[in-house]
């Protein structure tokens, strides 16, 4: 059938359930953004003009919360652990469920069996069963547990499974024999789906889809009290777990010169010893006192952890300025505990990178904390800016709702694998070298791969300087990388027209193919289409690297790709 937009919630609220503190929390979300996701339905519907949408049969299983994973996040929700996951999971369901589609929901395995039609007691069913979903949205933890409960359907049915993994999954990790014989290990990684299945909080690497969860939207009226409310001096430390304020009394200290500090630290009976005496601490919050408590501040300030969660964007939205450290070097995978068996070597530059990197100044200052003058100059400097309420478009409803509505349309990683390897196809690739340019694009009278997505005619194509990663040589052109094209320029055809003088060229298994080797000047294809990736460089190789356009505020989405 045709989905419809759903505008009213409490259907919803019954599928959530009960009873764990982490579905309290969600459904009470979920209710407080009710209004804001039946107008961003409203906006949505007119913006796509009657296109019609198939109504899919979801099931979402967040395996986190399921007490065989452990459950360790739903005990710790009043107790000031991690609420990001549980802010993200409580938006998809509303998203889901308002776009129209029909929706399962479940948080034990018992509950996962029964929809999965496994028969109970059958801990391994060797047997194929139809699956009653179009789409499964879980995590690591339900992957596993879908792997171990599904038999021979787990590799059946792996593509319809979409994977909400919050600091991504880099291809070299995903690829199980690459990542084992080139030592990607980690404690996650190796389940060889295509790499757009692991779904991320903020837009990482582009190797991934970027989900993302959803922040307050203000009208120009609120907007303007919240301007008028604001007390220039007020400031709130970013993290609800005392353990981030060990070592910071310098910057406590400093930043107690010119502004009142607040906390929303979590404590038992006593004030915790790390948060000094001249801070009022609020204890931890219900979210609308903590987004009250934003409204009234100048300033949001973080000292370092947690890493990349909602709340600056939540800051920002309600008018605060985000003041955070600079990482240098860099955090990662290979030398920060948190990072640590993760699936990526994404390098982190920030507390929270996103904030840099996509909204930047007058609202984020990201500054160098080892340097004192630096740090007190910046909130003498922030004292005295003005700045508004700010909510990048991907973070509203609307756009949530507008990028899952369109992974929901084009997204198929069940259909038959896109063109096949190099050697085997027809020598000439659809592409010109632009006119005057470096770069290669679609030519205007090649004819288009029909039902790619992103459209193929938005793609272009340069060959990035030696230890450049390719998604980094996009940015450099105000593009983004789009790992979906690589296909299409894995043929020695596509080095030609960019005139690059290949002596010889070969196909392997490597993640930074398809590439230029300088030594030895030769080109290099890519062998296996599950590690073509976005991310990673060596200054051995110049990369090719296929780029496209983005929506403004809408980076996963191309300009035509609604
Ligand atoms: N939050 C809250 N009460 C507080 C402080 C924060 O409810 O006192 C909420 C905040 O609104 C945000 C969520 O906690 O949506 C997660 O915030 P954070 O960025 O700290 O990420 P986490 O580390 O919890 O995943």
């Amino acid at each position: 059938g045709q989905a419809v937009f759903r505008s009213n919630l409490s259907h919803l609220l019954e599928l959530m359930g009960s009873g764990k503190e982490s579905l309290i929390f969600m459904k009470k979300r979920t209710k407080r953004f009710a209004i804001q996701w039946a107008l961003a339905a409203q906006r949505l519907e007119q913006k796509l003009g009657g296109v019609r949408r198939d109504q899919k049969q979801i099931l979402v299983h967040i395996g986190f919360l399921t007490e065989e994973s452990g459950d360790v996040f739903s005990p710790r929700v009043l107790k000031g652990g991690p609420l990001g996951e549980m802010v993200q999971w409580a938006d998809i369901l509303a998203a889901l469920y308002v776009l129209g589609h029909g929706l399962r929901i479940t948080v034990s395995l018992k509950e996962l069996q029964s929809n999965l039609g496994v028969p109970p007691g059958r801990g391994n069913c060797p047997l194929t069963m139809p699956l009653p979903f179009d789409l499964i949205y879980t995590d690591y933890h339900g992957l596993q547990q879908m792997k171990q409960h599904m038999g021979l359907s787990f590799r059946k049915y792996r593509c319809r499974i979409r994977v909400i993994d919050t600091f991504g999954t880099e291809p070299a990790y995903n690829h199980e024999e690459y990542a084992t014989l080139h030592g990607y290990r980690t404690n996650w990684g190796y389940w060889n789906l295509n790499p757009k299945q692991f779904m991320t909080m903020f837009p990482h690497t582009p190797d991934n889809s970027f989900m993302g969860f959803v922040s307050e939207e203000l009208n120009e009226t609120e907007k303007q009290l919240i301007k008028d409310g604001k007390a220039s001096n007020m400031a709130v430390v970013y993290g609800k777990e005392a353990s981030i304020w060990k070592g910071k009394e310098k910057f406590l200290s400093i930043l107690n010169k010119y502004m009142e500090i607040h906390g929303t630290v979590y404590y038992e009976s006593q004030r915790p010893p790390e948060v000094p005496a001249f801070v009022k601490n609020h204890g931890l919050l219900p979210q609308p006192e903590f987004q009250q408590l934003l409204r009234k501040a100048k300033l949001f300030i973080g000292f370092g952890f947690p890493y990349e969660g909602p709340a600056p964007l939540e800051a920002i939205a309600n008018g605060c300025v985000f003041l955070q450290s600079r990482f240098s070097p860099p955090h990662s995978s290979l030398n920060h505990e948190f990072f640590r068996g993760k699936p990526t070597s994404r390098e982190v530059f920030s507390q929270h990178p996103y904030a840099e990197n996509f909204i930047g100044k007058p609202h984020v200052w990201t500054v160098d904390y080892n340097n004192s003058e630096e740090f007190e100059a910046a909130i003498q400097a922030i004292m005295t800016t003005q700045v508004d309420p700010y909510l990048p478009y991907e973070y509203t409803c609307e756009g949530m709702l507008e990028r899952i509505h369109a992974y929901i349309q084009h997204q198929d990683f069940c259909a038959a694998p896109g063109p096949a390897p190099p050697g085997a196809r027809a020598p000439q690739s659809p592409f010109i070298l632009a006119p005057n340019t470096t770069h290669l694009e679609w030519a205007h009278n090649a004819s288009l791969a029909p039902g790619a997505w992103p459209p193929a005619y938005s793609l272009r194509a340069w060959l990035a300087a030696a230890g450049r990663a390719c998604t980094d040589a996009c940015l450099d052109h105000g593009l983004i990388c789009e790992p979906s094209f690589f296909p299409f320029l894995n043929s020695q055809d596509a080095f030609q027209k960019l005139q690059v003088p290949c002596d010889g060229i070969e196909s392997e298994m490597n993640h930074l193919y398809p590439a230029f080797a300088q030594p030895g000047q030769e080109c290099f294809l890519q062998k296996e289409p599950l590690l073509f990736s976005c991310a990673g460089s060596s200054t051995k190789y110049r990369r090719l690297c296929p780029c496209r356009d983005f929506r403004k505020g809408q980076v996963a989405l191309c300009q035509d790709c609604l």
